[in-house]
């Protein structure tokens, strides 16, 4: 029987081998594992792509995130704001930092944050807010940084799953994810857009003291070698990874326009199957379709989603519980029906496969399948 993993990862490896394995041979035969040329090569690379002034790279995603919280100099009881629909990476480094993770709602047509909540969510503890780009389209940026502005609050990006979407601001500029907020941070986890193959991650901003600070955390507080005047961490991406995803970031765009092939390939499909609800994106940003992501409607997403496993289909929800719902996460502040939105998306949201290497025939072969099932 056919089998259609969510990603392919081997299939896209292929392609590239001869390229990936010299860089992997050049790592090992100068043996600078760690901080090696390789890293410095891919951290400039990444800036240029970005057209950011600092990448700092780091060991994952969610170190990125906790860095930058630690480098803000957040203290224990500030409030920081982010949604209540994501990976738990993003509230999990405020509660191990002590501070106080403050979720909001997301927006029933993008599922990112509502920017209307987050204002309503402000108090004089607030000191950041944390919104993410998920499933690969950016958030609305400009009102996030507007009552970032008015409030006097750090933004921090989560772009582990929109890296290479373009943001439309109003004001006529087009800025990369992740490259809008005071600090954007990265994921390299094989399975994001940009992916390693082990972890990896990175922090990016403009700002040359923040940068600094950043560098100093990722590398145990240490400012002159064996004085460490912070706490900091052990976060490194390591010399062979860099050189991997150098390779990777060349063909970055290439890799989002298949994924956008294989969205408008399922999106045309499903357009007039009243059963399902096709990913909207946002004026003000285009898709990278980290994940294509539908929404059902009065259908039993189990016996559609065990369906397409009999035919070697595989499928996934993300995300099947909302943050203040999580056992960890319990709060009194928060209750069942307090973020509806989330609470719909979480009982009908189902992801379909979506990577760099389909070719027609298989995803007429996962729509067929859909469709059989609805029909
Ligand atoms: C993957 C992901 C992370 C964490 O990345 P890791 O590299 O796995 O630590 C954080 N936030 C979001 C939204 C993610 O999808």
């Amino acid at each position: 029987m056919k089998q259609v993993p969510m990603v392919d990862l081997v299939g896209q490896y292929n392609k590239i081998k001869p390229e990936v394995d010299n860089a992997i041979a050049e790592v090992l035969t100068n043996a600078s594992f760690i901080n090696g040329p390789a890293v410095k090569k891919f951290q400039a690379n990444l800036e240029n792509y970005l057209g950011i002034k600092h990448v700092i790279p780091c060991a994952n995603g969610t170190d990125a995130l906790q860095v930058a919280m630690m480098a803000l100099n957040l203290q224990p009881g500030d409030e920081v704001i982010t949604t209540s629909f994501t990976f738990i990476a993003t509230a999990e480094v405020i509660a191990l930092l002590h501070l106080t993770p403050v979720l909001v709602d997301v927006l029933p047509d993008t599922y990112n944050i509502d920017p209307a909540a987050i204002e309503r969510a402000i108090t004089p503890k607030t000191k950041a807010i944390v919104p993410v780009h998920l499933f690969g389209q950016c958030s609305d940026m400009d009102a996030v940084m507007k009552i970032a502005k008015k409030y006097n609050l750090f933004v921090i990006e989560d772009n582990a799953q929109a890296i290479g979407a373009d943001y439309h601001s109003k004001d006529g500029s087009v800025k990369k994810a992740g490259t809008i907020g005071h600090i954007g941070c990265t994921s390299f986890f094989p399975s994001k857009n940009l992916g390693c193959y082990g972890d990896g991650g990175a922090i990016f901003t403009n700002d040359d003291a923040l940068a600094a600070q950043m560098r100093v955390v990722v590398n145990h507080g240490m400012v002159v070698r064996y004085y460490h005047d912070y706490v900091g961490v052990n976060s490194r991406l390591d010399s062979i990874q860099a050189a991997i995803l150098d390779i990777k970031l060349k063909h970055l765009d290439e890799y989002a326009e298949a994924r956008r092939f294989a969205a408008e390939f399922y999106n045309k499909a499903f357009a007039s199957c009243d059963k399902l609800k096709t990913p909207a994106t946002a004026s003000f940003t285009n898709h990278v379709f980290h994940q294509y992501t539908l929404v059902t409607h009065c259908v039993n997403r189990q016996n559609l989603m065990d369906h397409l496993q009999s035919k070697g289909i595989s499928s996934a929800i993300y995300y099947p519980v909302g943050l203040h719902e999580q056992k960890a996460y319990v709060d009194p502040r928060y209750k069942k029906g307090d973020f509806p939105v989330t609470e719909a998306l979480c009982k009908t949201v189902f992801s379909l496969p979506i990577h760099t290497e389909f070719d027609v025939e298989t995803l007429q072969y996962v729509v067929d399948s859909v469709l059989e099932f609805l029909k």
